[in-house]
């Protein structure tokens, strides 16, 4: 629980959740709300995570005869600089984009992408996606709707140097973060690019419009934990994960639910929950633009809207 409160306190302070600017606010952003460089890390075999840069992290995979890039950042000029980046690693081509989530930083950069890819994600993905463009401002994003959907599960047998193959599979864990999450699994490497499902030092936001649920995010977080062989979870907001780290978000968020569920069996309010279990606001702080995890939980536990 500590861990969880202490997070929950950086976070209110915080404004970069899902790579959007807050309400006007004439104070100079903190610097953590600022992306940083964008670095290219090897994770392991032909594996890279993309830190910085508009959006949040993504990662890329070099075959013997293409890439796969996974999350397409949130700017067309970041989603440019990371092709420009992966091209400084490789030169094979750039033909396969997988998309774990619909959230805008990691879509909204797709239009810096060439044509011609196979753009894949969950059909729920796809849905969100499809309806998030309707906007006039995403008319341009709009020819890059995923074309290749899929559900529950799918393997894609990729050549790799050496003669060999390799198999990078898709699972779809959601609902969780949002309606239709995926995570991407590098078996070769003993790595999976989790997207949104493991939020650490904040709160773990849950897209309730998107049909995401809290007890659906716990779920996720125990069947990444029960994948064999898989040792390092690359997140879209936190640096490299172990096992061990989600781990302790499941305690962490398992106690809350817990927490919540006694509370809300006791029959006290939404309020007085959040009252009991967040820590206070700070004076100057912005109000969070998401409902709180503990929001969420009590939202789905007592069935109310
Ligand atoms: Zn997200």
């Amino acid at each position: 629980m500590t861990r969880f409160i202490l997070t929950a306190v950086v976070l209110s302070s915080t404004v970069f959740l899902g790579g959007q600017t807050p309400p006007a606010d004439p104070s100079p952003k903190p610097a953590a709300t600022r992306p940083g460089p964008m670095t290219v890390g090897r994770v392991s075999g032909g594996l890279y995570l993309v830190k910085g840069g508009a959006g949040a992290n993504a990662a890329f995979y070099v075959g013997e005869e293409s890439v796969i890039v996974v999350d397409a950042k949130m700017t067309e000029e970041a989603a440019r600089g990371m092709l420009a980046e992966i091209a400084r690693v490789t030169d094979r081509p750039v033909k396969f984009l997988i998309l774990t989530h619909s959230d805008g930083d990691h879509v909204n950069g797709l239009p810096g992408f060439p044509g011609g890819l196979t753009i894949i994600s969950s059909a729920a993905t796809k849905a969100e996606m499809a309806a998030a463009f309707q906007e006039e401002r995403s008319a341009g994003r709009r020819a890059f709707l995923p074309a290749e959907t899929y559900e529950a599960r799918l393997e894609l047998i990729f050549r790799v140097p050496g003669g060999k193959t390799a198999a990078v599979t898709l699972l779809e864990l959601g609902p969780a973060h949002t309606g239709g999450d995926t995570i991407v699994v590098f078996q070769e490497e003993k790595a999976a690019f989790i997207g949104d499902l493991a939020f650490v030092g904040r709160d773990p936001l849950i897209h309730r419009s998107k049909g995401g649920t809290a007890a659906g995010y716990v779920a996720a977080l125990k069947k990444m934990i029960e994948l064999d062989g898989v040792e390092t979870y690359l997140s879209g907001h936190a640096d490299p994960l172990a096992k061990a780290d989600l781990r302790a978000l499941l305690s962490d968020l398992e106690e809350i639910i817990a927490r919540v569920k006694a509370l809300a069996a006791g029959g006290k309010s939404l309020e007085e929950v959040k009252a009991a279990l967040l820590p206070p606001p700070l004076p100057d702080a912005p109000p969070s633009r998401w409902p709180s995890f503990v929001e969420n939980a009590y939202l789905e536990l007592t069935g109310k809207k």
